[in-house]
């Protein structure tokens, strides 16, 4: 039988040297270069989740453009529009 004392340090030892693995992309942190945050998230794809926020920001500014460029200037197929802007 193992004592209590043994089993904890069983434990800790193979807490320690358990393979860690990305939450998004299940990569294992024996790959080189790749660190895995406290989150459980691996640093490529945190480095991923911040060029998507900054695609999104960019693709919301090019709506918001169009949507004004429209407001201003709306194209003659809508029909609401034929007699022009009020
Ligand atoms: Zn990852």
């Amino acid at each position: 039988m193992v004592s209590v004392g043994a089993a904890a340090r069983l434990t800790a030892y193979w807490k320690q040297n358990m393979l860690k693995y990305c939450k998004h992309c299940v990569m294992p942190d024996t790959k080189p270069d790749l660190l895995i945050d406290e989150e459980g998230v691996c640093n490529a794809c945190r480095a991923y989740e911040r060029r998507r926020e900054r695609l999104d920001a960019l693709e919301a500014k090019r709506e918001i453009a169009l949507i004004c460029a429209m407001a201003i200037n709306p194209p003659l197929s809508w029909p609401m529009m034929k007699d022009g802007p009020a």
